[in-house]
């Protein structure tokens, strides 16, 4: 429909060469084809999915492409909502899923900055542009569920199986019009076991300070994508490897040179990345916490220096690190609450007496501190002793935790979770000071 004159031809390829069953597509996304199709609109899928598919790896959500109008998608589906993130973009809802639907766009013709990054992106365009407008090649083939064909203008179904990321047009221009490419360079490369080409890598060390320039928030997101992909190891230390680590996470400089804090980062992204792909969930507060917390030890130390108490000490360190970490990459309120929970736990799962300790296993937070603590431990932060004792603490009968408290310690009522009666009354309460 789009192709007038001189527009590029796509390479066609047929099911038989790309072996995408039609039925690895989610319902939703094959709804949104059909209904854009019979009202003479075309409908694609796109992106991340098309690309996961001919790897074999099962995507995460479907997009769907379109030549109809964000309002006229709307329109035709009553389960679904306009968003303006950046551009304008529908979801349209079926069940659980939610398929996202964008617009071709052109990509061009928006605004810039003085750098070149484009400010706006949302001037609408044929299917052609919007190929052209899409970071990497392998991110860049439509899947059209009707004739079971994918659509390649760029080169990606080759790069696919050649497992190559590479950027479409002239790197250099690409990554300066949106530096943010330069992370999910990254992160594709790290999570599906691809190597950046060489012309697309070549810029990336030079251009590494642009990512500066991008806003706190949407920075914060794709490190989110990028810790929550499974291979948050890899993809660090492909970040430290292409130079992108600076401004992002300072403490990614600083932690190479202390390692007890390489140790307890490795630990912690390992676990991460373990939950992932186990499919389970995994708390990006805790992430969070755990990236900085070595930072906030190294802050809590030269505020104790400066003659503070000590939970004072830590809790202005929670705040200076917070503090600076917001210019750079700025972590929603959201989990920063969560995250000083975490971290002020930490000194008080270090005190054993009796009060505190009952009171501690009713703290809503006390699962991800001691989470936190474990790590803590294994990476010799604490004494692995510490650690076990809370692991049986928690496990154990009232009788045994009254014997494992520290002496003249114990708790005034019994906690709430009941066990079955055990021996005789609790000790009488201990005189161990305030709470906290
Ligand atoms: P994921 O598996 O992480 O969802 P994805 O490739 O689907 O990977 P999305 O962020 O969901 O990534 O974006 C969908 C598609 O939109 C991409 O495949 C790409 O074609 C295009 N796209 C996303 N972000 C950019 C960008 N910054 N610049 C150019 N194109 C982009
Ligand atoms: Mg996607």
């Amino acid at each position: 429909m789009f192709n007038m004159g001189a527009e590029p031809e796509p390479r066609i390829y047929a099911r038989d060469k790309h072996g995408i069953a039609r039925s690895s597509i989610s319902h939703g996304a094959l709804k949104v084809c059909e209904i854009l199709r019979a009202h003479n609109y075309s409908g694609y899928i796109v992106g991340g999915a098309v690309r996961d598919l001919l790897l074999g790896v099962v995507p995460k959500d479907f997009d769907v492409a379109t030549d109809a109008h964000p309002d006229e998608v709307h329109r035709l589906f009553r389960r679904s909502h306009l968003i303006g993130r950046r551009f304008k973009l529908v979801h349209v809802l079926f069940g659980p899923e939610t398929v996202e639907v964008s617009t071709f766009r052109a990509g061009e013709g928006g605004e810039a900055d003085e750098h070149g990054r484009l400010l706006r992106d949302n001037v609408y365009g044929t299917r052609v542009q919007d190929a052209a407008r899409r970071d990497f090649t392998a991110n860049a083939l439509y899947y059209d569920p009707h004739d079971e064909t994918v659509l390649d203008y760029h080169g990606g179904f080759a790069d696919v199986r050649k497992k190559t990321m590479r950027i479409i047009g002239d790197p250099a221009l690409r990554f300066r019009e949106d530096p943010v490419r330069m992370l999910r360079a990254v992160r594709f490369a790290a999570k599906l076991g691809f190597s950046i080409d060489q012309k697309t890598r070549a810029p990336i060390r030079e251009l590494a300070d642009l990512i500066e320039n991008v806003p706190a928030a949407r920075l914060f997101e794709e490190m989110l994508k990028l810790l929550l992909s499974g291979h948050s190891a890899a993809c660090l230390a492909q970040l430290r490897k292409e130079g992108l680590h600076h401004g992002l996470l300072p403490l990614l400089d600083v932690i190479v040179e202390q390692p007890q804090g390489e140790r307890f980062l490795r630990l912690a992204l390992d676990q991460t990345d373990a939950r992932i792909r186990a499919g389970k969930s995994v708390s990006p507060a805790f992430l969070f916490a755990a990236l900085l917390w070595h930072e906030v030890l190294a802050a809590w130390k030269i505020n104790e220096g400066k003659d503070l108490r000590s939970i004072p000490a830590l809790y202005l360190a929670m705040d200076q690190v917070l503090d600076a970490q917001t210019d750079k990459l700025s972590i929603p309120r959201r989990l920063t609450t969560t995250m000083k929970e975490i971290w002020s736990l930490q000194p008080r799962l270090e005190q054993r007496s009796g009060k505190r300790a009952f009171v501690l296993l009713t703290h809503p937070r006390f699962r991800a501190g001691y989470d936190f603590m474990l790590l803590r431990a294994e990476s010799g932060e604490v004494p692995m002793e510490l650690a076990n004792w809370w692991t049986r603490f928690q496990d154990a009968e009232m009788e045994e935790r009254n014997a494992m408290l520290i002496p003249d310690a114990a708790p005034k009522k019994r906690p709430r979770r009941r066990r079955k009666s055990t021996s005789g009354s609790a000790p009488a309460p201990a005189r161990d000071g305030p709470e906290n």
